[in-house]
């Protein structure tokens, strides 16, 4: 079976400790890879190896660093295939989606922070004749950056991009659960010729890995994305040793559908940002709120148009739906169908596991699942599921939609849905979320901020807010 490596000080090299874990391929519940148990020695080893190479990596010019980025990026886009392939074996996904949507974006991530340090100046604050204030920015040092499981390249570029192209040296960890395409990196990183140390994988579990990293003496930035959960234990390690913290949580995202809304392109956007990735997205709506005079019209149109999302092997080009990234994920989504069902939903579709056959007769499939007839603060409507499952509910007014949808103790993305611009930017102001989109979804300019309100998050990624994060701001003043 493939072994996958760590990747420090620039060589690719077996965890401390020997072991390995089960890699397994979620369509078909096999294990086909192992994965380094990595363990504080190893995160030890990786944090020499970054520190040592920080002196060169940060006082070399911006320019220079970016031509090593840009090389990066580049290899990402030829393996394109090679490196979707992987991640659909990995995690789940359907093919398509990483070919077509995810590498290509995890190039685009390395590229446009590469180009973006380029660009960047920082601030002057004159005092008229007195005096003059400029500001210095520079890398933190080694920062640790730590990645969920569900766009595996995406999640982990997005960060890493920003940290090294300000000058920083990382230490960083995937998810367990899909280490595949982080050490295909580190394979194209060792050809790009990035120096030895300035990018350290170090595979393995968190509560080992991850938290030996949040608690290093010496890494004193952590960028993290995953769960609310997780990131309020990394905050009650990392806040008294006074860490700068970016973290990226959680979300339970409202669909706001207004009867003046273009209803054709309302029902085929809210199917797509309901089981796009099998709901494994952290922009994924999963309350769709209704306005009542189209509650029913809309709901048979949706209902119609998930029965197109066609769950299957994620390697075959008609599959809508693929697995579930691993066998705890997909437990813990059907419980919240049962949940559901409890708490006297009407399963409108979907609210099972898929038995596939062949290869795939093992894997975790679960159909879409439309559910409706909940109380707007039920349990299935406040606790993330993060699976292909949604629940509809009526409104009569704004205030009344406003409110259940800013019930939550999550303030991730929102999605509104009317032809009426005074109203789309009247909710836009007031409803809780860090994203908002108007008639779109999961529209991405990397130059805006990007993060979540509430339990959804601390800190925005994405554009100067990642690279305000990754570097320290000096001010310098002159009398003149
Ligand atoms: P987790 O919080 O379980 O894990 C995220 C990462 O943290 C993994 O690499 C995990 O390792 C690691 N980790 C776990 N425990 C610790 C610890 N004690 N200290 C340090 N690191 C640790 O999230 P999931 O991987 O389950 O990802 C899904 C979650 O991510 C969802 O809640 C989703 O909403 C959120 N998410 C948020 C996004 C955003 O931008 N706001 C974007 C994408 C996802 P291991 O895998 O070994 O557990």
């Amino acid at each position: 079976m493939q072994k996958i490596l760590n990747y420090i000080n620039g060589e690719l090299v077996e965890p401390s400790s020997k072991q390995y874990i089960d890699n397994i391929n979620p369509a078909t519940g096999a294990a086909y890879s192992l994965c380094p148990d990595s363990d504080e020695r190893d995160v030890e080893l990786a944090y020499q190896a970054a520190e040592a190479a920080f002196e060169n990596w940060s006082n070399m010019p911006s320019d220079n660093r970016s031509k090593i980025l840009l090389k990066l990026a580049s290899f990402i886009e030829r393996d394109n295939d090679k490196l979707a392939k992987a991640e659909s074996i990995d995690q789940g996904k359907p093919f398509w989606l990483a070919q077509k949507g995810e590498i290509p974006r995890a190039q685009q991530n390395i590229h446009f922070f590469a180009t973006a340090i380029e660009h960047y100046a920082s601030e002057t604050h004159s005092m008229g004749g007195h005096a003059l204030n400029y500001t210095l920015r520079t890398p933190i040092g080694v920062v640790g950056c730590i990645s969920p499981w569900n766009l595996p390249l995406y999640l982990f570029t997005w960060k890493i991009a920003p940290a090294l192209a300000t000058g920083n040296c990382v230490v960083a960890k995937p998810s367990e659960i899909t280490p595949m395409t982080a050490f295909m990196l580190s394979e194209l990183c060792i050809e790009a010729g990035l120096p030895k140390g300035v990018l350290n994988i170090v595979h393995g579990l968190g509560p080992k890995v991850g938290s030996a990293l949040v608690s290093h003496e010496k890494i004193t930035a952590i960028s993290f994305t995953g769960g609310t959960k997780t990131g309020a234990e990394i905050a009650r390690v990392a806040a008294p040793m006074f860490k700068k913290l970016s973290l990226e949580l959680g979300g339970k995202n409202p669909n706001i559908i207004f009867a003046d809304c273009d209803f054709d392109k309302a029902v085929k956007e809210s199917v797509r940002s309901s089981f796009t990735n099998q709901g494994e997205i952290c922009l994924c709506g999963s309350r769709i709120f209704i306005e009542r005079s189209i509650y029913d019209k809309f709901k048979a149109a949706f209902v119609e148009e998930s029965k197109k999302m066609k769950v299957g092997n994620p390697l075959a080009d008609d599959t809508k739906v693929g697995a579930i990234a691993s066998k705890m994920h997909f437990e813990k989504v059907l419980s919240y169908i049962d949940l559901a069902k409890q708490e006297g939903g009407n399963i409108l579709l979907g609210g099972h596991e898929v038995n596939l056959d062949g290869e795939n007769t093992n894997g975790y499939f679960i159909a879409p699942t439309i559910i409706e007839n909940l109380a707007y603060h039920c349990r299935t409507n406040q606790e993330e599921i993060f699976g292909p499952i949604v629940t509809l509910t009526p409104f009569d007014s704004e205030e009344e939609v406003l409110m259940m949808a800013n019930s939550t103790v999550y303030g991730l993305a929102c999605n509104i849905w009317t032809e009426n611009l005074n109203k789309a930017h009247r909710v836009a102001a007031k409803v809780k979320s860090g994203i908002v989109w108007i008639n779109c979804w999961l529209l991405r300019d990397l130059r805006t901020p990007f993060g979540g309100m509430k339990q959804s998050g601390v800190g925005r990624e994405g554009g100067w807010e990642a690279i305000r994060f990754f570097t320290e701001a000096k001010n310098v003043c002159i009398k003149m």
